[in-house]
């Protein structure tokens, strides 16, 4: 079996009617002879069409960062609205409570990737997760997020490790924290799902670190 996984950085890009290998080459600051160029969109470079709908990949195409909706909410500071970030949010303001131990485990039984891998256009691991799976505390921390979330998260949680660290766990069946609870490493924060934009059963898993991305590759064991 041939393994789908681009083999470059790039962006898979479903064709807009109206779109143009100009257009489509601007919008994500690249040239059109790269997208022609690339050998698995199997253009017939004598006359290269693309029918709306289908997907062409843009190499070295570059789009916004995906940023979560929901800003980094450092325990002690104020929350931020359930009206702009869903029921989920928390009024924020916690004291105190449980901390990172500085080292981060699966929050998942299963160590395989199921989705997008860590790359520029998914700041995140799509980890495999059955519905209705345990899903698990990376580390200790506050939860300062816990609930529905707008904006293609679904069920989401999202934890304070107090060391500059968060985790967000998406896509959760259920939620089992609620706001301003200390959780300890490896304690059950929900169930797995497929909330929120979501092809199936999953977990995304973010690991930020003060306000930027960090790729969950480093940061947890071997798998
Ligand atoms: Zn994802």
């Amino acid at each position: 079996m041939e393994l789908k996984i681009p083999p470059i950085n790039g962006i898979y890009y479903q064709w807009q009617k109206g779109d143009t290998f100009d257009s489509v080459a601007a919008e994500f600051e690249t040239d059109p002879v790269e997208i022609l160029g690339w050998g698995g969109n199997k253009f017939d470079l004598t006359n290269p069409q693309v029918e709306p709908g289908s997907y062409v990949m843009v190499p070295d195409g570059k789009r916004a960062f995906q940023q979560w909706i929901v800003p980094i909410i450092p325990r002690g500071a104020a929350g931020v609205s359930t009206g702009m970030y869903g029921g989920g949010a928390c009024p924020g303001g916690y004291e105190g409570g449980a901390y990172g131990t500085g080292s981060f485990i699966w929050p998942t039984v299963n160590h395989t990737i199921s989705g997008n891998d860590y790359w520029s256009g998914h700041l995140a691991l799509d980890i495999g997760a059955a519905l209705g799976e345990p899903i698990s505390a990376s580390d200790s921390g506050v939860i300062v997020f816990a609930g529905w979330s707008t904006g293609g998260y679904g069920n989401a949680v999202a934890i304070d490790h107090g060391n500059g660290y968060q985790t967000l766990y998406a896509h959760l069946n259920s939620v089992s924290v609620r706001c301003g609870q200390s959780v300890s490493q490896g304690q059950n924060i929900g169930y797995g799902g497929s909330t929120g934009n979501s092809t199936g059963p999953h977990l995304h898993f973010e690991i930020r670190f003060q306000g930027g991305f960090v790729s969950p590759w480093y940061v947890l064991p071997a798998p």
